[in-house]
Formats: C-alpha cells, sequence, structure tokens
C-alpha cells in the first residue's frame, strides 16, 4: 500500500476543540424490522437528551409525557445523523458527557449503496435483535454488511419483556447463524413480565429496573449484589466471558492462566479491546420500555464502542490512483464525505457530513474533486432530537449537517482546495484502487 503525506501536512488554524475525540462516538443502530430500532432509538433520545437539557427536564416527568410534548414540537428521529450526549455511569469515562452522533443505518434488505455509506461512516454500531423472534433473515443481512465495513458492534437483545422471549437461545443464534463469536456482557434477572433488572458480569453487580421515586429520570443508578440464586449462573458466564476476551488481552490471559484475579477496569479494557477487533461482540439483554435497561446500554456504547481514533484511518485515493489515508489530525487539511442529503423544514438542504481530518469551520470554502468546483459553506449544525444548535467548527472526527453546499451528492468527498484526495472512489461500491 502506497500512502502518501500529503494529509499531514497543515493548511487550518482554526480554535482549539472543545472537548478530546475520545469523547466521541459514532454510531448507527442496525435492525431487523420490528425489532425494536425506532422505540430503542427514541428512548436513547430522552434519557440523553435529558442530560443535555437537564435544567429543562421537570422531576417526575416521565418518558412518555417527554415525547408527546416532543412530538408536537418535532422531535427528531429520522434524520440522518442526530447528536445527542451521555454520561457513562462507570467507566474510563464516568461523569463525562460523550457526545453520541447517531447515524440512520436503513434497514433495507438489499444491499444498497445508501445502507453502504451510512456504515462506512460508523464507528460501531448497536446491534438490536428481538428476544421472541431471534436472528431473522434481514438481521443476517445487516450483519454481513456491519462485517463488509468493519464495524465494531455491542448486540442488544431487546423485547425480554415479552412472552417466548428467551436471551441465552438469541445469543446462540447469533452464533449458528450469524458466525459471531458472541457472549453476554449481561445477563438478565428474570424473563417476559418478571423481566426486572440486569447482572453486569464485568463490574460483577447487579442493577434492577425498580423505580427510584427520588430519581424519576434513572439519572443516578444504584448497583446491587447480585441475586443469590443467581450467583452460579453469573460466576459461570462471568467464567465463560473472562476466557473470550483472553484471546484478545495478554495481560488477562495470563492473569486467568495463573488464576489471579482479573479486575473490573482490567475486564472492561479487555471487552472493548475485543469489541475493536471485530473478532468479538459483547450482548446485552433489554426491553427499550426498561429506562435503566436502555441507560446500561449507553453505558456500553461509550465503555465498548470504539471513538474515531481508535479505529483505522479512512482511506482514500489522489488524482493518481495512489492511496492516501485521511488520519485522524486536527492540524491536517481537511477531508470528509458527503454522506446524506436532507431538506430540513427549518434550515433547508442538508448535507450531512464526516469529518476525516483536518478542521472545517463555517465559511470555509470546499472543494469538491468531483467537480472540481468549489461552495462556501454558509452555516454548520449539529442535529440534536429537539433543536438544531449552530457551531463554528466541526472536528476531525465530527458529524455534522453542512449548509450552503448545492452542487453535492452523496458520497462526494468534500475537502480543501489542495488536498488532493477522494474518499469514494466513483467505481462505487468496490473500488478498484491500481497501485504501481
Ligand atoms: P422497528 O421496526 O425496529 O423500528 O421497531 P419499533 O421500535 O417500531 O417496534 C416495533 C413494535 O415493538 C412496536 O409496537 C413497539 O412498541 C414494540 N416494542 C419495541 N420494543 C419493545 C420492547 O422492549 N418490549 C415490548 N414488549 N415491545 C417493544
Amino acid at each position: 500500500t502506497v500512502v502518501t503525506d500529503k494529509a499531514k501536512t497543515s493548511s487550518v488554524n482554526s480554535k482549539d476543540r472543545p472537548f478530546p475525540l475520545e469523547w466521541t462516538r459514532n454510531i448507527g443502530i442496525a435492525a431487523h424490522i420490528d425489532a425494536g430500532k425506532t422505540t430503542t432509538t427514541e428512548r436513547i433520545l430522552f434519557y440523553s437528551g435529558a442530560v443535555h437539557k437537564m435544567g429543562e427536564v421537570h422531576e417526575g416527568s416521565t418518558v412518555t409525557d417527554w415525547m408527546e410534548q416532543e412530538r408536537e414540537r418535532g422531535i427528531t428521529i429520522t434524520a440522518a445523523a442526530i447528536s445527542c450526549a451521555w454520561n457513562a455511569s462507570w467507566g474510563p469515562w464516568k461523569g463525562i458527557k460523550q457526545r453520541i452522533n447517531i447515524i440512520d443505518t436503513p434497514g433495507h434488505v438489499d444491499f444498497t449503496a445508501e445502507v453502504e455509506r451510512s456504515l462506512r461512516v460508523l464507528d460501531g454500531a448497536v446491534a438490536v435483535f428481538c428476544a421472541v423472534a431471534g436472528v431473522q433473515p434481514q438481521s443476517e443481512t445487516v450483519w454481513r454488511q456491519a462485517n463488509k465495513y468493519k464495524v465494531p458492534r455491542v448486540a442488544f437483545i431487546n423485547k425480554m419483556d415479552r412472552t417466548g422471549a428467551d436471551f441465552f437461545r438469541a445469543v446462540s443464534e447469533m452464533r449458528e447463524k450469524l458466525k459471531a463469536n458472541a457472549h453476554p456482557i449481561f445477563i438478565p434477572i428474570g424473563k417476559e413480565e418478571n423481566f426486572s433488572g440486569l447482572v453486569d458480569l464485568v463490574q460483577n453487580v447487579a442493577y434492577s429496573f425498580e423505580e427510584d421515586p427520588a430519581d424519576q429520570l434513572g439519572m443516578k443508578p444504584k448497583t446491587m449484589p447480585i441475586p443469590a440464586e443467581m450467583a452460579a449462573q453469573a460466576k459461570e458466564y462471568r467464567e465463560k466471558l473472562i476466557e473470550a476476551v483472553c484471546d484478545f488481552d495478554d495481560v488477562i490471559a495470563e492473569k486467568y492462566l495463573n488464576g489471579e484475579e482479573i479486575s473490573v477496569e482490567e475486564l472492561m479494557l479487555g471487552v472493548r479491546k475485543a469489541t475493536i477487533s471485530l473478532q468479538f461482540t459483547g450482548v446485552i439483554p433489554g426491553s427499550a420500555f426498561k429506562k435503566k435497561g436502555v441507560q446500561r446500554l449507553l453505558d456500553c456504547v461509550v465503555n465498548y464502542l470504539p471513538s474515531p481514533i481508535d479505529v483505522p484511518p479512512m482511506q482514500g485515493q489522489d488524482s493518481d490512483g495512489k492511496v492516501v489515508e485521511a488520519v485522524v489530525d486536527d492540524k491536517a487539511k481537511m477531508a470528509g464525505l458527503a454522506f446524506k442529503l436532507w431538506n430540513d423544514p427549518f434550515v433547508g438542504r442538508l448535507v450531512f457530513f464526516r469529518v476525516y481530518t483536518g478542521q472545517l469551520p463555517r465559511g470555509m470554502s470546499l472543494y469538491n474533486p468531483r467537480t472540481r468546483r468549489s461552495e462556501r459553506v454558509s452555516r454548520l449544525v449539529l442535529m440534536r432530537a429537539i433543536e438544531r444548535e449552530e457551531i463554528e467548527v466541526a472536528y476531525a472526527g465530527d458529524i455534522c449537517a453542512v449548509v450552503g453546499i448545492k452542487e453535492v451528492i452523496t458520497g462526494d468527498t468534500l475537502c480543501d482546495e489542495d488536498f488532493d484526495i477522494r474518499l469514494e472512489p466513483p467505481s462505487f461500491p468496490e473500488p478498484v484502487i491500481s497501485m504501481s
């Protein structure tokens, strides 16, 4: 592979980024129709919206109240990308507000260019399955696509509250039908109408879904000891998890072989490493209707899915056909991918854009190598569930909506005027890169 160093020279000098890139997760939610993608996304936006607008959320307001209100005001869950925030309740980023960009991955059966394009801009995904229906043919398609684009995943086995739900059957099906190296990282406490909590195998603690009148939003999760009748099962599955993670983490492997205790931090980092390696998928049981369960899923997104700097750099090619890497770097020349066009009733025509390297300040002139023309960015917008936030600069790894660019189609690279790169060659979907 020939890699030029063009990406490494500096041309944009803008303000410093407001928070480190390790605090960003660009994720998709992938699911078979009816598995609960919409409901799960709505709940994620509610809890993360609650973080974002903490001061404005009245104690005592329920999820349903909030969603009814927001529906009237136009909650956006159909935008190509929505930014929200989450404070993980434990782990290395505990108490730090992470930006989670949820990128819409259309659930079409066919291998459309659009599905593939949206998968390219993700760093990780939550694969939602139904605990009753298990792995369905369409889930297999989505899974294969995510494999093709090397998207690390955690799996959420939804609808555990429904009659016929079976978490462990779903995990077995993931192994058999998807050939996934799937391992529970949580196990359910009860099932069907008795689904009442989760055991976190990494932390070795339990969570109850029971409502806390003093904490309506459930933002202060309380852990409890693992119920005695589940102790043996939890021990067995924790052991299996550690064994699975040994393949990806030498420290854990050595300790395990020596019979030493593995700490929560070590196991957490081991699961994270294993997930990012793409050879392992952690599985969480849950229900979109269980607030405290969805919140644990958000913790998993932060703790186990990669940030933009944890994944290999995006590759493109220059006009001579040489491979160029868009290495995440604020000081490099800017390059990004327009992955979706969208008409917003309030803002107008938006180009959803992922910055791979450099900085994109408002007012910048963006070059399109396909049309060989430049256009000026008039506004940069972060789409939130209930509002649109104007921003001044988008940084390497960010996802935002760009206003003012007219001559663009999805899949176009937009970059610095003197950066010779095309992130998505015209021979889509399988670029043939000739190298001499
Ligand atoms: P999508 O097609 O994947 O977006 O699925 P939806 O989110 O629209 O959900 C499909 C149906 O399942 C809806 O009627 C939801 O109310 C219901 N549903 C979603 N999640 C759950 C869950 O955890 N438990 C139960 N019992 N129903 C759910």
